[in-house]
């Protein structure tokens, strides 16, 4: 719902601290691939166009989807003025998505996608399948299925680091494509348990099986301040913040 959440006068809500204030989750990845400069996006939530604005963002492209939660997807059309540079230069954005996800953006996004849409300042995208491993211009995005409630999302990883948001569980067989992490982001709502996402304690009990050397928490509700919650987690498991960025591996690219 992003912090602050609309009517909610809490602690949280109102606090001075700006890693407190919480837009919805997306991560942006950048790579020089020998000739040009990519980025690619994982999610276009309704917050894309101030974290676009926020970030200085000049091109999208590509767009990889984890879900098609209207927190994870509402932001599309603005990928409208960047999809003109893309299409200037003779192509349009790929979306990545998972067939649940592309018939709801299908849908939502009629008048972008329907094959009759006419409507001339649409976005220039277009939806490709979301394989086990798509390559993106040098750079191999390995899907990794999780669970967010009774839906199977995807979690990608690229390199040494992945990205798992709205989990409220691994499976076996997904713990095994995270072998060997530099960073993984993962989501972690509050303290108190809810059907689709998972706690921070279950957060905490995820990382440490997966051993990355760093641990991002994301997707974080209101219930948990920034410093209070940091303070009491392992050294190595860290809050996220709107704004945060690193440096990466992205095995024979440098990012
Ligand atoms: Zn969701
Ligand atoms: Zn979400």
């Amino acid at each position: 719902m992003g912090v602050p959440t609309l009517g909610c006068g809490c602690a949280v809500c109102t606090s001075a601290d700006p890693r407190d204030r919480r837009l919805r989750p997306s991560v942006l990845l950048q790579w020089h691939d020998g000739t040009h400069y990519r980025v690619v996006l994982i999610d276009t939530g309704p917050d894309f166009r101030e974290q676009a604005l926020r970030n200085k963002l000049t091109r999208v492209d590509a767009v990889f989807y984890t879900h098609d939660h209207a927190d994870h997807i509402f932001g599309l059309d603005d990928l409208r003025p960047l999809s003109y540079t893309v299409f200037r230069e003779g192509g349009n954005i790929p979306l990545f998505a998972a067939p649940q996800t592309e018939e709801t953006l299908r849908r939502i996004y009629d008048y972008t996608f329907s094959p009759e849409a006419t409507y001339p300042n649409r976005p220039r995208v277009h939806i490709e399948p979301l394989n086990e491993r798509t390559p993106v211009f040098g750079v191999d995005f390995q899907r990794v299925p999780v669970l967010h409630g009774e839906l199977e999302i995807s979690g990608f990883r690229f390199g040494r680091t992945a990205y798992l948001t709205d989990v409220s569980s691994i499976p076996d067989e997904s713990f095994g494509l995270l072998d060997g992490l530099d960073h993984v982001v993962l989501s972690a709502l509050r303290h108190k348990p809810h059907p689709n996402h998972a706690t921070v304690e279950q957060a905490v009990e995820w990382a440490r099986r997966i051993g990355a050397k760093h641990t991002w928490l994301t997707h974080v509700a209101h219930e948990l301040g920034h410093e209070e919650t940091n303070a009491k987690l392992p050294d190595n498991i860290r809050m996220a913040y709107d704004g945060l960025s690193f440096p990466i591996e992205l095995e024979g690219t440098s990012a």
